[in-house]
């Protein structure tokens, strides 16, 4: 359709304010580390209720941060479960730490993992001789897993949990805690790419409540260094008449640099400030959704809402029964495509990739399919307009329904 802009599933939403908060930091002094570091840090921390945030380069450090932060041993034993539907990065940097990877199933309508398919991951992961050392709960779309009972179950299994968060800044969990500030959680890990609910162009964030946790995140970000004094080991390098030497420091385990640039953690503190107002306007487009699909055909309908929790929704998926409605997704997503809308499924199982198809050739997770036969992801971001919505669902109508 000419005239009209593409729809992606997901973007960013800059304001003016916006600009010129990262404005500000490009006129000033600092281009890396500086204070919007720290702002943006206790800004993040007070919003999800957790003693420390440790922002970084991306989301896929945060779990690389975090995971290395437990400093388990690479044994070829130890091992980490993940649900099969998430973005690979959760599963690879339990790889990158050297823990086997341990795939969950999930339910087939929510593609969260829930307590039945951890104990299945469990069971498996023992009968393959290994010792399931941490789950990586994911709060899909916005929605957090029954994670009261998840909790309780790793916890008599010995395995801690770290939540992969980046669909989920702003989530109320069942329990009334936000997301991030979890009592079951050891730490949780947050993306900020632009298509996640707030943008820092990239960033991520790790928040605990556990301050020896947050220091080893801080200097695993920062390759492993620290300037603590109390910390250094070669004593004579270290001090001079009993004070420490003003070039002194030592890197007592290997790390990474995994820094936020100041300007990005402007980005992130300006948008945070936004939080709500982009919670609510997603909240009322998946209302809208909710309400337009039931209608629109008896095979699509959007995917169920969890109990007793507030999802800031990061996703609308819609769940179609394609073999019912006599189409492929692939003509769906073409069809949607011709009308200027995007699609994205969400995600391909992880189980299914090559690289881990090969660790585990027969292995089996019949919610993760039967969730990605039907998952598609359509356009939700907060400038969304009600002319914007009325053009995706004229489109899935002639898509689903043959008609123009
Ligand atoms: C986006 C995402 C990540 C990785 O975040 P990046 O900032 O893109 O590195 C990890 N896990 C999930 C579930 C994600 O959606």
């Amino acid at each position: 359709m000419t005239g009209q802009s593409f729809l992606p599933y997901g973007r960013q939403d800059i304001s003016e304010d916006d600009i010129a908060a990262v404005s500000a930091v490009l006129r000033g002094d600092f281009l890396t580390t500086g204070p919007m570091v720290d702002a943006f840090e206790a800004a993040l921390a007070n919003r999800v209720g957790a003693a420390h945030a440790v922002v970084c380069a991306n989301g896929t450090a945060a779990l690389h941060l975090a995971l290395a932060a437990l400093q388990l041993e690479a044994d070829g034993r130890n091992c980490a479960i993940v649900p099969s539907i998430t973005f690979v990065a959760t599963a690879n940097m339990a790889r990158a730490v050297g823990l086997e990877v341990v795939f969950a199933d999930t339910d087939p309508d929510t593609a969260l993992i829930t307590t039945d398919t951890l104990a299945v991951a469990l069971e498996r992961a023992k009968q393959a001789g290994l010792t399931p050392r941490v789950v990586l709960p994911v709060h899909f779309a916005g929605q957090s897993p029954d994670m009261d009972a998840l909790a309780a179950l790793a916890a008599t299994e010995g395995c801690v949990i770290i939540d992969d968060a980046a669909h989920a800044i702003g989530t109320i969990s069942a329990g009334g805690y936000p997301v991030g500030g979890s009592p079951y959680a050891v730490m949780t890990c947050f993306s900020f790419h632009p298509v996640k609910t707030i943008a820092m162009g990239e960033g991520g964030a790790v928040t605990t409540q556990d301050p020896a946790l947050a220091e080893a995140l801080r200097r695993l970000r920062g390759h492993g260094l620290t300037r603590d004094p109390s910390c250094f080991e070669n004593t004579e390098d270290a001090f001079t008449d009993g004070a420490a030497n003003p070039w002194y420091y030592e890197m007592p385990e290997i790390g990474f640099n995994y820094r936020a640039t100041d300007f990005q953690c402007a980005l992130g503190l300006s948008q945070m400030k936004r939080l709500d107002a982009f919670i609510a306007r997603r909240t009322a487009l998946i209302a809208e959704y909710d309400e337009r699909l039931k209608t629109l055909s008896q095979h699509i309908t959007l995917l169920p809402q969890q109990p007793a929790q507030t999802p800031a929704w990061h996703l609308a998926v819609a769940l179609i029964d394609f073999a019912a409605a006599g189409i492929s997704r692939a003509a769906v997503m073409a069809i949607l495509r011709s009308h200027g809308v995007g699609s994205q499924v969400h995600y391909i199982p992880v189980h299914r990739q090559p690289y881990y198809a090969r660790r585990w050739p027969d292995l089996t997770l019949p919610g993760a399919d039967r969730y990605y036969q039907r998952c598609l992801s359509l356009p939700l971001y907060p400038t969304l307009t009600a002319e914007d919505m009325n053009r995706v669902c004229l489109a899935l109508t002639t898509a689903l329904r043959g008609q123009p």
